[in-house]
C-alpha cells in the first residue's frame, strides 16, 4: 500500500527533469538545467538519508537501552519476590508466582528458568559461563537473542533467585516495537525527502529554465543568426549575471562584426570605382589621342578650304551665285574649324597658368562676345555683377568655361528668355565626393529660363561626348572641358535644374592659386 504513491512520485520526478523539456526550449538548452537541478536533487537526497539513518540508528539504540532497563529491573523485582515465597512457601508457590507475573505482564514474557538443567526449549536463550557466573555473584545480566521462530530479535533479563536449587527469572521483550518505529521512520523521511525533492526538482528546473535555459536557447538563437551572416540581430538580454554578460559581449562581437563588414564592404566599393575611373580615363585618353590625330589631319586641308573659298569671293562679284556658295563653304569650314578647336581644347589639354584677373572683366567680355548669338535666339542677357572680383585665374580657360556654359543656356532657350550671369564673393565647401579648395571663394552663376536637364542627362552631362543636341550642333565636349578647367583651378561646378523652368550652373574658384 505505501511504495505505490511513492513509485508514482519518484515517475512524476522523472518525467519533470528527463523528459519533459520546457516548451520550444531545445534539448541542448534544457542539459544544464537538467544537469544542475539533477545534481541538487541528488545532493537533497543524500543528505536527508543520511540525516534519517542517523536519526534512526539513535532512536533505536535509546529504544533498546530502554528496553534493556525495564527488563532488567522487573527480572530483579519478580526474582526478590519469587526467592522470599521459595523460602516460605516452598518452590511450587514460586514458580506459580512467576507465572502469575508472566500472566499479569502483556508485553513481557517472565519465565522461571533452572541453571543447573540444561536449556529444556530452544526458546530459553543460552547463558554463557561467565554470564552464569555474574548471576551466581548476584548480577542482573541482560543479552540479545533471537526467540525460536520469531523473525525479530528479543531483549533477555535474568536475575538469580537464591534459594535451594539454581534457579533464575528470565523476562523477554521482544524488539518488535523499535522494528516498526524504524520502519515508520525509514517511510517518513522518504516521503519528506520525496516531496523536498519534488518542490526542489520544481523549483530548480523552473528558475533554471528562467535563469539559464532560456538566456542560453538566446544566445544560441542569437550565434546562430551571427553565423548566418545577421549582424543586426542583438540578443535582448535584460539580466545582470553571467548570462546577461555573455549576451551583451555577444552584441559588442556582432556590432563589431558589422563595422568590420562594412568597412571591408566600402573597401571593395572604393577599389570597384577606382578601377572603373582608371578604366574610364584610359578610354579617354585613348578617344582624346585620336581626336587630336583627327583633328591635327583636318587642319591643314580645312586651311586650304578656307582659303580657295576666300579667293573664290574675292574673284566674284557678291551678288553672284559662285561668291554665295564660296561664303557658305568658308562658314562651314570655320565651324568645322570651332569643333576641331574644341576636340583639341580637350584632348590636349594643359595645366592653368593663373594670373591676378578681374572676374567682372572676364564675364563682362564674355557676354559682349555672346550678344550676338543671344540675340539671334531673342535672348536677353542680364548681368548682376559687383566692381571687381580679383582671383588668381588662367583668363583664356575661365572664359572658355563662362563661354561655353552661356552657350549652352542660350541653346536651352530656343524660344528665348532671360540669362543672367552673376559673379560675388562667398564662404563655400566642396560638394561631398569632390576636391576643391575651402573658404573665401569667387562664384560665377550662369542661369538661364530654358528647358532644365531631366534627371537621366543631368549624371552625365559632365561626361566627354555626352550631348543630347542634333549631329553636328553639339560635341558633348563643352562642359566636360568646363569640368576639366575649373577643376584644375582647385574649383567645382554645381547645377541647379528644374524641367521646363531652366538651370542654373555655378562655378566656384578659389580666389588664389593654391
Ligand atoms: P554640347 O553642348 O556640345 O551638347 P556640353 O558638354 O556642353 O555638350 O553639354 C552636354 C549636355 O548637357 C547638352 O547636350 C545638354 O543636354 C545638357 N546641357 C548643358 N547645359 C544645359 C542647359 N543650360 N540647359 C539644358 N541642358 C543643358
Amino acid at each position: 500500500m505505501g511504495t505505490f504513491p511513492l513509485r508514482r512520485g519518484f515517475s512524476l520526478v522523472r518525467r519533470l527533469l528527463l523528459e519533459a523539456p520546457l516548451p520550444h526550449a531545445p534539448l541542448t538548452a534544457m542539459r544544464l538545467t537538467q544537469k544542475i537541478t539533477l545534481s541538487i536533487t541528488g545532493a537533497i537526497v543524500l543528505l536527508m538519508a543520511a540525516h534519517a539513518w542517523l536519526r534512526i540508528e539513535r532512536e533505536a539504540s535509546l529504544f533498546e537501552r530502554d528496553i534493556r532497563h525495564d527488563t532488567r529491573i522487573l527480572a530483579a523485582s519478580v526474582a526478590r519476590v519469587a526467592a522470599k515465597t521459595w523460602r516460605v512457601d516452598g518452590e511450587a508457590e514460586a514458580v506459580q508466582l512467576v507465572q502469575d507475573a508472566n500472566e499479569r505482564e502483556a508485553h513481557v514474557g517472565v519465565r522461571w528458568v533452572w541453571l543447573d538443567t540444561p536449556a529444556v526449549s530452544r526458546d530459553q536463550a543460552a547463558l554463557g559461563r561467565d554470564e552464569q557466573a555474574a548471576l551466581d555473584a548476584g548480577h542482573t545480566v541482560t543479552i540479545r537473542g533471537r526467540p525460536l521462530g520469531h523473525a525479530v530479535d528479543a531483549i533477555y533479563s535474568y536475575a538469580r533467585i537464591p534459594g535451594p536449587r539454581r534457579a533464575a527469572v528470565e523476562v523477554r521483550e521482544s524488539l518488535d516495537e523499535e522494528v516498526a518505529y524504524v520502519r515508520h521512520t525509514a517511510w517518513r523521511a522518504s516521503i519528506e525527502a520525496a516531496s523536498l525533492v519534488l518542490l526542489c526538482g520544481a523549483l530548480v528546473l523552473g528558475f533554471g529554465a528562467v535563469f539559464v535555459g532560456r538566456p542560453a536557447q538566446k544566445l544560441a538563437a542569437q550565434a546562430r543568426r551571427i553565423a548566418d551572416g545577421e549582424l543586426s540581430a542583438r540578443s535582448e538580454l535584460e539580466q545582470r549575471d553571467e548570462m546577461g554578460e555573455l549576451g551583451r559581449e555577444l552584441d559588442r562581437m556582432a556590432e563589431r562584426l558589422a563595422a568590420a563588414r562594412d568597412f571591408a564592404d566600402e573597401q571593395v566599393r572604393a577599389r570597384i570605382a577606382a578601377v572603373e575611373q582608371l578604366q574610364h580615363a584610359e578610354r579617354l585618353t585613348t578617344v582624346g589621342k585620336l581626336a587630336a590625330g583627327v583633328a591635327h589631319e583636318i587642319g591643314t586641308p580645312l586651311n586650304v578650304i578656307t582659303g580657295h573659298a576666300q579667293l573664290i569671293t574675292g574673284d566674284f562679284p557678291p551678288e553672284s551665285a559662285a561668291h554665295k556658295s564660296a561664303g557658305i563653304i568658308a562658314a562651314q569650314a570655320q565651324r568645322v574649324a570651332a569643333i576641331v578647336r574644341q576636340l583639341l581644347d580637350f584632348a590636349r589639354r594643359r595645366a592653368p597658368s593663373r594670373a591676378q584677373h578681374d572676374l567682372v572683366a572676364l564675364v563682362r567680355q564674355t557676354a559682349g562676345v555672346l550678344t550676338a548669338l543671344a540675340k539671334k535666339q531673342s535672348v536677353e542677357i542680364e548681368l548682376a555683377l559687383p566692381d571687381t572680383l580679383p582671383a588668381q585665374v588662367d583668363a583664356v580657360q575661365i572664359q572658355q568655361v563662362l563661354t561655353n556654359l552661356a552657350v549652352n543656356a542660350i541653346h536651352a532657350m530656343p524660344n528665348g528668355g532671360k540669362l543672367t550671369i552673376g559673379a560675388e564673393r562667398c564662404e563655400a565647401e566642396p560638394p561631398p565626393g569632390q576636391d576643391g579648395a575651402r573658404g573665401e571663394l569667387a562664384r560665377i552663376s550662369v542661369r538661364d529660363q530654358g528647358t532644365g536637364i531631366p534627371p537621366e542627362a543631368l549624371e552625365h552631362i559632365f561626361e566627354p561626348f555626352f550631348t543630347t543636341k542634333d549631329i553636328g550642333a553639339g560635341t558633348g565636349l563643352g562642359l566636360s572641358v568646363a569640368h576639366g578647367i575649373v577643376k584644375e583651378h582647385q574649383g567645382w561646378i554645381t547645377v541647379d535644374t528644374r524641367a521646363g523652368e531652366g538651370s542654373c550652373f555655378q562655378v566656384y574658384l578659389p580666389l588664389e592659386a593654391a
